[in-house]
């Protein structure tokens, strides 16, 4: 083991941290942490461990949605410069507030990919894998749907309800045509194309199957298929590899720069200097909390 992975291990044990990271994380950081997953199963880990440091490798928000979770553990986010999603900053909480106000019938249902501040004036929060279970459980006809209008069009689909959308989306799964779809499907004749809901609605149209990050892992995971265009971005090459070996995958080239920022040295610094702390202002996390509890809520059984 190298230097720095031994100091890692040795202050996550001093200290009782863990180390979460997202699937889209960098290899080797997926590698030392202690668990990996999407957003909704980290946030889940992060309420739930008993850990007094969380070290969150992923972008801003998710850090923010631990601490606004556990308000009581200190967790830190390594990343070595800003590292937001594009979406944080689509949504303002001004532009949230007047589609409130012109739909004051609506609930607001916010990605989790959202500001603290959105989050603390939506209804409840989501997540790509909970969005349609939410959105059909929330308690109102009319959901304004924030900040992706490409995973709120998906919902759309799949409920009655009237999903007023706002114009956001993800700047790496938004950018993907048919064109580059049809170009893999036109050479490669096996393959099953899998498409996380980020995409636009016409790439959803030309794809096998479409879900989240763990989505897609447990479908491609239990398909007979052995080949299969991935259409998310490309940190979760190493888990589908990690667990189908025997699988041979194509991937169009979606990197989110963002989630690039964090490495060994990064988190050794945060357990060991203390730096790179999530402080989120008392009055925010009060509200955010409630639409985040209501994810986890809403998101549970039938
Ligand atoms: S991939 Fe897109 S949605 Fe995910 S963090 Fe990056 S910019 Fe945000």
């Amino acid at each position: 083991m190298s230097d720095i992975l031994s100091q890692i291990e040795k202050l996550k044990k001093e200290k009782n941290a863990i180390i979460l990271a997202h699937y889209y994380q960098n290899a080797d950081i997926q590698d030392l942490a202690d668990f990996v997953g999407d957003s909704y199963f980290l946030s889940e880990k992060a309420r739930d461990s008993n850990a007094d440091y969380i070290i969150y490798c992923g972008v801003k928000f998710m850090a923010e949605s631990a601490k606004i979770l556990s308000p009581n553990k200190r967790v830190f986010f390594p990343a070595y410069a800003n590292a937001e999603c594009c979406m944080e900053y689509m949504a303002t909480p001004t532009k949230v507030q007047s589609l409130k106000d012109e739909y004051p019938e609506a609930k607001v249902v916010c990605y989790i990919n959202s500001s603290s501040e959105v989050k603390a004036l939506s209804d409840a929060c989501c997540t790509s894998s909970s969005a349609e279970k939410i959105v059909n459980k929330i308690d109102a006809k009319q959901i304004i749907f924030v900040p992706d209008k490409n995973l709120g069009s998906y919902i759309q689909e799949k409920t009655d309800k009237e999903i007023i959308l706002f114009d956001g989306c993800c700047n790496v799964h938004d950018k993907v045509t048919p064109k580059h779809i049809k170009e893999y499907k036109d050479k490669y004749q096996n393959i099953e194309v899998v498409a996380h809901p980020e995409c636009k609605k016409e790439v959803r149209d030309l794809s096998d199957y479409v879900g989240s990050t763990s989505g897609i892992l447990n479908y491609v995971k239990t398909s007979h298929k052995k080949e299969f265009l991935i259409v998310t971005e490309k940190g979760i090459a190493h888990e589908l590899y990690k667990q189908n070996p025997d699988k041979k995958f194509y991937f169009i080239n979606m990197i989110c720069n963002s989630m690039k920022k964090i490495f060994p040295e990064t988190i050794l610094e945060a357990l060991q200097e203390e730096k790179y702390e999530i402080f989120v202002d008392k009055d925010i996390i009060k509200n955010a909390k409630k639409s985040l509890d209501n994810m986890l809520l809403l998101s549970r059984g039938e």
